[in-house]
């Protein structure tokens, strides 16, 4: 049995399940602490958000390491012990410096709790950011594991970075790689890239994830195709090295800061793949 669109939504379905739990409680936290004096009330935040996170990167992570024994149970019937994983660590190895790097991104983010000289204070800002945070934590625990667990599988799975239709350029670009092992792996997903927004309706955009691929050719994944990806990734990587590139893109760039030279810069060539193709990505450009 392939692993199908039907899968890969499991998987999806899964951990935005997580994500809305555990928005769901850093709203009741927001709500009851929110009346203390600044500072307390950013060190509340720094003592218990990273233990919420930590609580639903285990619900999500749980559910993507389950998701992983069913589907490679499609292929083969022996066990396999899978694990939790966040980066390249397992997620309780990884959890204190985690923890660490969350509370200095809190302490720092915290600033906006306090007018600073024409600036009001915008606890806003710092709410929207914790539920990025939940967010791209969360659903990165889930293709962490997934990857960790098809990186130490016997089977030796390839791996792709497949994006959903309507994510943005960058996440095309990261999942034209199509299905690689893990020595051919140098695409990053983490941070940034995991919570992707439309610039003018701020609406999220990218839900990648990763998927393995136990038998060369058998996925049947609608809407992914590494071959059209990487197509469209050809086609301005050529146009930019073969000087073909319109000159009202080229000073636009300018403008911008984007180099026009170095087609092997993220910005750059997804700049020219959302001109090449206004439509094709949550982040196009339309004239
Ligand atoms: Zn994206």
């Amino acid at each position: 049995m392939p692993i199908t669109t039907a899968d890969v939504n499991r998987l999806r379905q899964a951990q935005s399940e997580a994500v809305r739990l555990a928005q769901g409680e850093l709203q009741k936290l927001w709500f009851e602490l929110s009346d203390m004096p600044p500072a307390r009330f950013r060190d509340a935040l720094m003592e218990l958000i990273p233990a919420l996170v930590r609580r639903y990167q285990e619900v999500g992570g749980t559910a993507a390491a389950q998701w992983y024994e069913i589907v490679r149970a499609y292929y083969f019937n022996d066990t396999f012990d899978t694990h939790i994983y966040y980066g390249d660590k397992t997620l309780t190895d990884a959890q204190q410096a985690a923890d660490t790097d969350l509370r200095r991104l809190i302490r720092w983010k915290a600033g906006v709790l306090w007018d600073n000289g024409d600036t009001p204070a915008n606890p806003d800002e710092l709410f929207n950011f914790l539920n990025n945070v939940v967010d791209s934590r969360i659903r990165d625990t889930a293709r962490y594991t997934v990857r960790g667990n098809a990186r130490r599988d016997p089977r030796k799975p390839r791996y792709a970075r497949v994006s959903n239709a309507g994510c943005c350029a960058f996440c095309a670009l990261m999942s034209s790689r199509g299905y690689v092992y893990k020595s051919e792996d140098t695409a990053s997903f983490s941070g940034s890239s995991s919570f992707h927004r439309n610039p003018k309706t701020g609406e999220e955009t990218c839900r990648c994830e990763i998927i393995p691929q136990f038998r060369s050719g058998d996925n049947r994944i609608e809407g992914y195709s590494p071959e059209r990806l990487e197509r469209r990734y050809r086609e301005a990587y050529d146009m930019l090295n073969d000087g073909t590139l319109p000159d009202d893109w080229a000073e636009d760039m300018k403008a911008k800061g984007i180099s026009t030279r170095r087609a092997t810069d993220p910005s750059t060539i997804t700049y020219v793949m959302r001109r090449l193709h206004p439509d094709a990505y949550g982040d196009g450009i339309k004239p």
